[in-house]
């Protein structure tokens, strides 16, 4: 697909991290406490700052940590709507240039990273209840 650069998808971010996306952007000296939170279910989002993802350079329109950006920013704009199943997004301005042949390789993708996510958001609740109950 043909990236237009306009930094849609990084307005606003609600991206998912997995904890390989964690590890891997604190092994490039990033403190996680920068970049992400916890919401209450356990799951691990991009941190926001003046509008845009904490990642986002918006003077250059482009990615600080595009060779180590999370696999879901990887995938986009593939993604998973919870009414329609795998769709590419509709805000993004390039989303005719997704293939099918992509749009279903990606799909695939996105789906396997919402088990690992859902997962280790199940995890991190049932630490959690543990931890209450100490
Ligand atoms: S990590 Fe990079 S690609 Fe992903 S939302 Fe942030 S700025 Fe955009």
């Amino acid at each position: 697909m043909r990236c237009l650069r306009c930094g849609v998808c990084c307005t606003e971010t609600e991206m998912l991290l997995s904890a390989k996306d964690i590890e891997r952007l604190e092994r490039k000296g990033y403190d996680r406490d920068f970049f992400m939170r916890f919401d209450s279910e356990g799951y691990a989002t991009l941190r926001n700052y003046r509008g845009f993802c904490v990642f986002y350079n918006a003077e250059k329109r482009c990615c600080k940590v595009r060779a180590h950006r999370p696999l879901g920013c990887r995938i986009y704009p593939v993604i998973y709507d919870e009414n329609k199943g795998i769709v590419v997004d509709t805000i993004c301005p390039s989303r005719g240039s997704v293939t099918e042949k992509q749009k279903a390789k990606r799909g695939e993708k996105v789906l396997r990273l919402l088990e690992t996510i859902d997962a280790e958001a199940k995890k991190r609740r049932l630490a959690e209840t543990m931890r209450k109950r100490s």
